[in-house]
């Protein structure tokens, strides 16, 4: 039988999830999901100097505001906890020291003060120092020092490290489901440290372990980690553990120009570039975007369905999300798409779900007008929105009369006779007993042609009228829905006042 899939998001809580971490988070989900298998969470907080707090809550939070909440972790204890590994922390020691056992690593009580001078000597002399195979008899450690001097140090307290034994001249074949075989030669390795001299695991080891623990079988995580892989090859190799299966995922790159996207750019192009509100940058979600647009641009971020489907439904996505699937190169990140995404859910979503939505911005204005009539603007408007905070531009003139009137279009069509006119468009709205759009087309198209006047002469000046410029659908979609009494007096106002 196969064994069960289990995927993890492992981020550190220094600060809010960039979206970078939240395209992480959702194709561990989707690869999850798409496979019956588990999503877990794990936060890898053993660096306490980067602790911010709230973090942790952040990302909980907006993992469950995508719609993509994990079946284990904190605060949702499974079988493997805990979820947090500064709640492990006792764990960790035991593995370096076996692996300390087996000769894999060693201890070493190198200053930082000497470790310093060793880079600075090499920097004037143009190298760069690197701890390992090549100098690591010449430095303070377990494999240059006697066995009593070894024990004599840490009996007495001496700060100590534990660093891996990188392996010298070999050459490592790495396997990433993405980029296919890496081929390394571990002469380029340093001895990197796996347990340090304040008690914690690095995050090489504390993530090795907790993998291992917590039987995961994939591990997808973003590019920049890439350059750990020999390492945890390495790790998995010493311990005698299988490793799981590595994916390795594109970078998200700047909207114009080369290079990382960065909070920066987001500052600069004025879009989000975090889930939520994070100090005072603001997220997507205040931003008025819904969260299935978020996931279906995010989804499409360095994965392409291979077909040329565009609008994927969470559903949907879990469906076709192959890992084989995903690009290689870096992918470009277009606030002007992620709009358009917006805008496509937007359409997508009922007139009652949008009006329910619009109704809490009327509230807040101070607007007050019936749900089935606001059901009614929306259904009217929404075509030309991009949010739902796009509503009360395109339709303010639904919820009260033009307190000002388009000067361009007044100059336009505004003319002598055209007061006239309008008087005698209200005696014609007048007399219409059944107010309804059609009826009142047909009956001032009759008007027009019986009193041989232009189209031209009647129905600009009368939108400029009703609504105060030249925008909106359908005039008489617009009149049937503010009612005749409100049509006459927006006519009679305008007559009075230009
Ligand atoms: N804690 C790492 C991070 O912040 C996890 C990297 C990994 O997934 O291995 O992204």
């Amino acid at each position: 039988m196969r064994e069960k899939v289990r995927v993890r998001f492992a981020p550190s809580p220094t600060g809010p999830l960039h979206i970078g971490g939240l395209r992480t988070a959702l194709f561990n989900y989707l690869f999850a999901k798409k496979n019956g298998g588990d999503f877990v969470l794990r936060i890898e907080d053993t660096d306490q100097n980067r602790f911010v707090e709230g973090a942790e809550e952040y990302i909980i939070e907006a993992l469950n505001w995508c719609g993509i909440p994990f079946d284990e972790g904190p605060v949702k204890e499974g079988d493997f906890g805990p979820y947090r590994q500064s709640e492990r922390k006792q764990l960790y020691k035991s593995y370096a020291l076996k692996l300390v056992e087996k000769d894999m690593a060693y201890y070493a009580f190198d200053t930082s003060e000497a470790l310093d001078q060793h880079r600075k000597d090499h920097e004037a002399k143009g190298k760069t120092f690197i701890y390992n195979w090549h100098n690591r008899l010449k430095l303070t450690n377990s494999l240059s020092l006697s066995n009593e001097e070894v024990k004599d140090k840490i009996a007495t307290g001496e700060d100590y490290v534990i660093r891996f034994k990188s392996p010298e001249n070999e050459e490592l074949v790495l396997n990433d489901i993405i980029r296919g075989e890496i081929k390394i030669d571990t002469n380029i390795l340093d001895d990197k440290v796996l347990f340090k001299s304040d008690g914690m695991p690095t995050y090489h080891l504390a993530n090795i372990v907790d993998d291992h623990l917590m039987q995961i079988t994939h591990v997808i995580r973003g590019e920049e980690w890439l350059p750990s892989l020999a390492l945890h090859t390495l790790l998995y190799k010493a311990f005698g553990w299988d490793a799981p299966e590595f994916a390795h995922l594109p970078l998200i790159m700047k909207p114009v120009g080369k290079g990382k996207l960065s909070k920066r750019d987001g500052e600069k192009g004025g879009f989000p570039v975090f889930p939520l509100t994070w100090n005072q940058s603001e997220g997507y979600r205040e931003a008025g975007f819904f969260p299935e647009a978020v996931v279906n641009f995010l989804a499409l971020l360095g994965w392409n369905p291979g077909t040329e489907q565009e609008i994927f439904s969470l559903e949907e996505l879990v469906d076709t999300f192959t890992l084989e699937r995903v690009n290689k190169s870096g992918a470009r990140f277009d606030p002007e798409k992620n709009n358009w995404y917006n805008q496509q859910w937007l359409q997508l979503k009922s007139d009652e779900v949008l009006a329910r939505l619009f109704a809490e911005e009327l509230d807040a204005k101070g607007v007050s007008a019936e749900q089935s009539y606001i059901k009614q603007v929306v259904s009217s408007i929404k075509e030309r929105a991009t949010f739902v905070k796009d509503f009360w531009e395109l339709s303010d003139y639904f919820f009260q009369a033009p307190t000002s009137y388009n000067e361009k279009a007044v100059k336009k069509q505004w003319k002598e006779g055209t007061p006239e006119i309008m008087e005698e468009v209200t005696t014609v709205l007048q007399s219409i007993q059944d107010f309804e759009s059609s009826k009142i087309e047909e009956t001032i198209k009759a008007w027009i042609g019986e009193k041989e006047l232009s189209f031209g002469k009647v129905m600009p000046p009368l939108r400029l009228v009703i609504v105060g410029d030249m925008k909106g659908p359908h005039l008489f979609d617009i009149m049937d829905l503010i009612g005749k009494e409100e049509s006459i007096k927006r006519i009679k106002t305008a007559i009075a006042q230009l």
